[in-house]
């Protein structure tokens, strides 16, 4: 998830008196079974997929590096604005609630948007100068997080490798030729696509080279070593966000009709869109099969997404059952994100592939507990060892930072993840014994399975 928008674009924030957060879910806590909720309370989760900012000093630039894709992408244009999921809007009193636990920050009722979001970063700014680079640690501590999977562009001195595990992006290997016709899409695809050739004209220069590499062969051996490279600054997993860029059907085109689209197009003019579509799926698959011989897992954004020109089509898993089906790849793990909302159940039957694992991260962004809880359900009825804990904590406006989303989304998914659990025990499906062990399976022992931590 990238979303980061203005405040500009905040509704006004809905009375919400008591700030206590069984105020924000109605009575859906006294809901979950008293011992299996102990049991996810005291439990320390490994938060699979989160975009934690770095800590900076007050005369450095704020951190951008928390995701690939650029953020306030659509507020400067009137045709592109952001129509935002009802969780995820400022006005959802949730995001009071979290205020509150982590910065003891009240807040005056009525106070116009504006006010608020100064009087909130003041009192976060006081708290982050009290604790300083060891501050998002002390988030982590706050939230009973053991450690947080960081789907960053890199890494830094506040993000320790004990407590975040580096996840970087992969989706600039599929981008190294003229992107043109990505540009001429719109707006938002014009903003990806520039910011993967950014990426990896950054990743060139890293690697010494001054100019693309001329011949695949050249190309190939860039892209290896530098995921050999991020495996050994201690990466655990890369990312696609591709489907904020295309769909996710790949096919499996011989390296020769992909190394012809390179030699032709990489030094001049431009491939035909099924040109490129040959040379990127087959570089997927490259990337996909060098991450299962470094042992690291495949994270994929398959789920609705932010955004006025997303194309929630082009988030659907079942475009990707070739892959998971290419004896080649069985090799490789693959962690489906988001839970594959709105995909959910079919996304359940995806994890019927012995290398497939799925996410709740980012569940919290579409919908409320309820549903989130059904969808959790399709997941544990079908493979309750395949499914991973996850926030998508992003920073989304100057007043809801990654901190806060963090605090929301792991308290919504617990808590979802209970009701889940309960309604399985009430229909006869599992013991108590089991719920409390899927329970932990799902907040903890999955995730250190599948990355071996
Ligand atoms: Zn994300």
């Amino acid at each position: 998830m990238f979303a980061r928008f203005k405040a500009g674009h905040a509704l006004p924030a809905v009375a919400c008196v008591a700030l206590f957060t069984a105020s924000c879910h109605g009575n859906l806590e006294s809901r979950v079974d008293s011992s299996v909720s102990a049991e996810l309370t005291q439990t320390r989760a490994i938060d699979n997929h989160a975009h934690p900012a770095r800590v900076t000093a007050p005369n450095e630039p704020p951190d951008h590096e928390f995701d690939a894709l650029p953020a306030d992408v659509g507020p400067t244009d009137p045709s592109n604005e952001l129509i935002l999921p009802a969780p995820m809007r400022p006005g959802n009193p949730i995001f009071r609630a979290a205020w509150q636990d982590l910065y003891g920050y009240r807040g005056a009722a009525g106070l116009k948007p504006d006010a608020e979001t100064k009087e909130v970063s003041a009192a976060r700014q006081k708290v982050v100068a009290a604790h300083g680079d060891r501050y998002p640690v002390w988030v982590l501590n706050k939230l009973n997080t053991d450690i947080m999977l960081a789907n960053r562009v890199s890494m830094g001195k506040s993000l320790p490798g004990d407590r975040f595990k580096w996840v970087p992006f992969a989706d600039m290997f599929l981008f190294p030729l003229n992107n043109e016709s990505y540009f001429r899409l719109d707006p938002d695809h014009k903003a990806y696509a520039g910011s993967e050739e950014r990426l990896l004209h950054k990743a060139y220069l890293e690697s010494g080279l001054t100019l693309p590499p001329p011949s695949f062969d050249e190309y190939l051996t860039f892209v290896s070593h530098r995921m050999e490279r991020w495996k050994s600054d201690g990466a655990v997993a890369v990312k696609f966000e591709l489907a904020y860029l295309r769909d996710l059907s790949i096919g499996n085109p011989t390296r020769g009709s992909a190394e012809r689209v390179f030699t032709l197009y990489s030094q001049s003019s431009q491939p035909t869109n099924e040109e490129y579509r040959t040379l990127q799926d087959f570089l997927f698959r490259e990337v996909a099969g060098e991450a299962g011989r470094l042992g690291l897992a495949v994270h994929i954004h398959c789920a609705a997404g932010i955004g006025s020109y997303y194309r929630s089509a082009n988030g659907d898993p079942a475009k990707l059952e070739e892959v998971f089906n290419d004896p080649a790849l069985r090799g490789t793990n693959f962690v489906l994100l988001h839970g594959c909302w709105p995909y959910t159940q079919l996304a359940a039957t995806e994890l019927s592939h012995p290398n497939v694992y799925i996410d709740l991260s980012g569940l919290p962004y579409f919908a409320y507990p309820r549903e989130v809880a059904r969808s959790i359900r399709n997941y544990l009825e079908m493979a309750p060892e395949k499914v991973l804990f996850g926030s998508d904590a992003s920073p989304l406006t100057e007043s809801i930072g990654w901190e806060d989303t963090a605090w929301t989304n792991t308290q919504v998914n617990r808590l979802a993840l209970g009701l889940a659990l309960t309604g399985m025990m009430e229909d006869g499906e599992i013991t108590r014994d089991r719920a409390k062990e899927i329970g932990k399976l799902v907040l903890r022992e999955n995730a250190r399975a599948l990355y071996r931590f």
